[in-house]
C-alpha cells in the first residue's frame, strides 16, 4: 500500500473539509456512477472506482472522518505504519476497536502529533480524581476482629478560594484569542515525508479554551491545592497484611465535575508474639512437659480470645498439632472462621538434680517396650 501517493479522501470525491454528510452522499453518488466498471470502459475506471469507495467508507462514517481529520491516513488504516515503514512498529491504536478509549496509547499518540483529540476532549470533560494510597498499622488481633482507625494523608481538592476555577473571586476566565475559545488549533506536520494535519490542543489555554487573567492567590490559578485530611475508616475482622481497603470518594477532587478518587489504605499487620497467621488460621507451638505428653494432663491453650482448656491424650508425642475449629481469624465479610492449630513441643528437663536423674533412669529401665519408636529404629539398625 502506497499511502504516500494515496490521494485525499476529500480531493477524491471533490468536496472540501467542512463539506456536510449530505454532500460528502451526493459526491459520492455522482462519482460512483460515472465510474462504475459496468458503465466506464476507461482502463483506470476500476481504480477511480475503489478510490471513490474508500473515500466515501470513511468520510460517510462520522467517527473514522474524524480520525481521518486528525490523523489522515493513519488514523482510518490499520496497515498504516507497516506499510508506511513504520512509525515505531506496529500499530499505535492497537487494532481499531478500542479507539474511543485507547488510555495511554492515545496520550502517546497525542504527544508524538503535538496533542490530539483526545487531549482537547479532556481538556474540558468531567474527570475523575487521582486515588490517594495510605498505609495502616494494625496489632494482629486488629486485623483479626475489625477495628475503626484515623487515617491522615494528603489529597488534591479544588481550591476553596476560588472554588476549583482558578481565578481571582470576582473575576472570571477570558475566551482564549489563540483558538477562539474552541480549545484545538489545526496544525500540519511533516512526518517522514508525510504532511500530517491534526487538530492539537490549544498551547494558551491547553485545550480549555479559556485563559485566567487574574489567577486566584491561593491556587496560583491551577484551581486545586493539595491538602491534608483525616478520616475514619472501617477495617473488616478478617483483614490480612498488605490487602487494602478502598475507601470511595475520599481521594482527590475530580476535574470538571468528575468524581472523586478513591482512598487506597494498605494494611500493615504486626506480628504476634505466640501466633502466626496464614490466611484464615492461625498457629502456636506450645511447650508441654514430659510427663504431661506422657501421662496425658488438661492445659491451658492460648486463643485469640483468652485461654480454653484442652485435654492432651496419654503417651502424646512431640510436634503433634491439634486443632480448635473455630478460634482462627474470621472470613472478611463472613460469620466463619479458620482454626487454630496447636503443636505440642515436649520439653526435655534441665539442670536435673543427682536424685531426679536417678528417678528417671530407674523409669527407662523399667521397661523398653514404653518407647515402641526407638525399639522399632534399633531393630532396622541391627
Ligand atoms: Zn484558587
Ligand atoms: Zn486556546
Amino acid at each position: 500500500m502506497a499511502n504516500e501517493n494515496k490521494r485525499d479522501y476529500y480531493e477524491v470525491l471533490g468536496v472540501k473539509k467542512d463539506a456536510t454528510d449530505a454532500e460528502i452522499k451526493r459526491a459520492y453518488r455522482k462519482l460512483a456512477a460515472k465510474y462504475h466498471p459496468d458503465v466506464n470502459h476507461e482502463p483506470d475506471a476500476e481504480q477511480k472506482f475503489k478510490e471513490i469507495n474508500e473515500a466515501n467508507e470513511v468520510l460517510s462514517d462520522a467517527d473514522k472522518r474524524a480520525r481521518y481529520d486528525q490523523f489522515g491516513f493513519a488514523g482510518v488504516d490499520p496497515n498504516f505504519n507497516a506499510a508506511a515503514g513504520g512509525a515505531g512498529g506496529g500499530n499505535p491504536f492497537g487494532g481499531f476497536g478500542g479507539f474511543g478509549d485507547f488510555g495511554d496509547l492515545g496520550d502517546l499518540f497525542g504527544s508524538f502529533f503535538g496533542g490530539g483529540r483526545s487531549t482537547r476532549r479532556s481538556a474540558n470533560a468531567p474527570m475523575r480524581g487521582e486515588d490517594v494510597m495510605a498505609r495502616l498499622d494494625l496489632t494482629f488481633e486488629e486485623a483479626a476482629f475489625g477495628t475503626e482507625k484515623e487515617i491522615s494523608a494528603s489529597r488534591i481538592e479544588n481550591c476553596d478560594r476560588c472554588s476549583g476555577s482558578g481565578a481571582e473571586p470576582g473575576t472570571s476566565p477570558a475566551t482564549c484569542l489563540r483558538c477562539n475559545g474552541k480549545g484545538t488549533i489545526r496544525v500540519q506536520q511533516n512526518i517522514m515525508g508525510m504532511v500530517m494535519q491534526s487538530e492539537s490542543a490549544c498551547p494558551d489555554c491547553r485545550g480549555t479554551g479559556k485563559v485566567i487573567q487574574t489567577p486566584c492567590t491561593r491556587c496560583k490559578g491551577k484551581g486545586k491545592v493539595r491538602r491534608s485530611f483525616k478520616t475514619r475508616v472501617k477495617v473488616p475482622a478478617g483483614i490480612d497484611d498488605e490487602q487494602t481497603l478502598r475507601v470511595r470518594g475520599e481521594g482527590c477532587s475530580g476535574a470538571n465535575g468528575g468524581p472523586s478518587g478513591d482512598l487506597l489504605v494498605t494494611v500493615s499487620v504486626r506480628s504476634h508474639p505466640i501466633f502466626t497467621r496464614q490466611g484464615q488460621s492461625i498457629y502456636c507451638e506450645m511447650p508441654i512437659s514430659f510427663t504431661q505428653a506422657a501421662c496425658g494432663a488438661e492445659v491451658e491453650v492460648p486463643t485469640l480470645e483468652g485461654k480454653v482448656r484442652y485435654t492432651i491424650n496419654e503417651g502424646t508425642q512431640t510436634g503433634t498439632t491439634f486443632r480448635l475449629k473455630g478460634k482462627g481469624i474470621p472470613y472478611v465479610n463472613s460469620k466463619n472462621r479458620g482454626d487454630e492449630f496447636v503443636t505440642v513441643v515436649v520439653e526435655t528437663p534441665v539442670r536435673l538434680s543427682r536424685e531426679q536423674k536417678e528417678l528417671l533412669r530407674k523409669l527407662e529401665e523399667s521397661g523398653a517396650s514404653n518407647q515402641p519408636k526407638r525399639k522399632k529404629f534399633f531393630d532396622k539398625f541391627k
